[in-house]
């Protein structure tokens, strides 16, 4: 689809400390209530790991290599983790149950295997990877609605739904292979991120951008040639897109962690990444080695105090400078 401009988010996955202060922005600002309590349309998972909703790398959707639309499978409400609230007064109070449903004990939940990773002691890993609505360039959401209730705005390219057109249907939660659209069942409607574009509109960052602890997140519009998006995807090449192979076109790239080496039997270091390449590349493509290596060239630069725009960029010395709105 073509757009007059398209907003972007790059997110650094070596700055991520797991701390889900952008899902609780985005849960506060928007889904905390009316039938949206089981949504997290940020959400920060541990990667290896089964991700939120459960296993939704393994429910198809997208688009195969001819370009045809796959209808993948919903999650069910297991999947997502049904929302449980806590009865702080027994809980605090008596020690006793702190469940407030106690028929309703929680199988799974988002972060449910947070920090569990993959490897044994002393070579096992994960890293954090926060996820949203990618405001696709060929948004498998908007082509399966038969409502034409989903578009891209032409500003901005962000994706929304028209909730008067909606009508439930859910093509839409079928053929996002990332999940990033779920159903309210309290109103028969899809609802997704909307890239906090209230805010947008008066030139504020989004909310789990604002208020990221690592700051690893920078905004900004793809054809700004002096902005930190077109400077980390087109110039340094070192943001690549989740799951490319989906065929969605995201607009949010993720730069690739680096990973501290493995441990040999003795204890000695190996020349081998604790995370697997292979792993890593399974997410983010065949270039993900190259822009590892490239990283890790800027990071030896800076070291020996020669001057790096990649890394003073990856640094983020401004939050403020994080975000080109214009
Ligand atoms: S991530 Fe999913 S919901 Fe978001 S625009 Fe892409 S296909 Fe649509
Ligand atoms: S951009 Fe706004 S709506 Fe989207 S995940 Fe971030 S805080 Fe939530
Ligand atoms: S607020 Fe930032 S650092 Fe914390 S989990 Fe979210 S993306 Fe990671």
């Amino acid at each position: 689809m073509t757009v007059k401009r398209q907003l972007s988010m790059v997110l650094d996955l070596n700055k991520c400390i797991g701390c889900h202060t952008c899902s609780a922005a985005c849960k506060l600002m928007w889904t905390n209530r009316n039938g949206r309590e089981f949504m997290y349309w940020n959400n920060v998972e541990s990667q290896p790991g089964k991700g939120y909703p459960r296993d939704y790398e393994n429910m198809g959707g997208g688009f195969d290599a001819e370009g045809a639309l796959r209808l993948g499978r919903q999650p069910s409400q297991e999947d997502y983790g049904i929302p449980w609230e806590y009865n702080y007064e027994d809980a605090l109070m008596t020690g006793t149950d702190p469940w407030l449903r106690p028929n309703v004990k929680p199988t799974w939940g988002a972060n449910w295997d947070e920090d569990e990773g993959e490897g044994d002691y002393p070579n096992s890993y994960y890293f954090y990877l926060p996820r949203l609505c990618n405001h696709c360039a060929n948004p498998a959401c908007l082509a399966a609605c038969t409502r034409n209730a989903i578009y891209k705005r032409q500003e901005d390219g962000i994706v929304l739904v028209d909730q008067e057109r909606c009508r439930g249907y859910r093509y839409c939660v079928n053929a996002c292979p990332y999940k990033k659209i779920y159903f309210n069942e309290q109103i028969s409607k899809s609802e997704k991120c909307i890239f906090c574009y209230p805010r947008i509109e008066k030139g504020l960052p989004t909310a789990c951008a604002q208020q990221c602890v690592g700051r690893i997140r920078w905004i900004g519009y793809r054809d700004d040639e002096e902005g930190p998006i077109h400077k980390l995807v087109e110039k340094y090449k070192v943001a690549l897109p989740l799951h490319a192979e989906w065929g969605t076109q995201p607009n949010v790239f993720y730069v690739p962690p680096l990973s501290p080496p493995k441990f040999g039997e003795n204890g000695e270091q190996l020349a081998e990444s604790r995370i697997p390449l292979s792993y890593l590349e399974s997410l983010f493509g065949p270039r993900t080695g190259e822009v590892l290596d490239t990283l890790q060239a800027a990071r030896q630069a800076k070291a020996h105090g020669e001057g790096s725009e990649l890394m003073d960029i990856l640094i983020g010395y401004k939050h403020a400078e994080m975000f080109k709105l214009s």
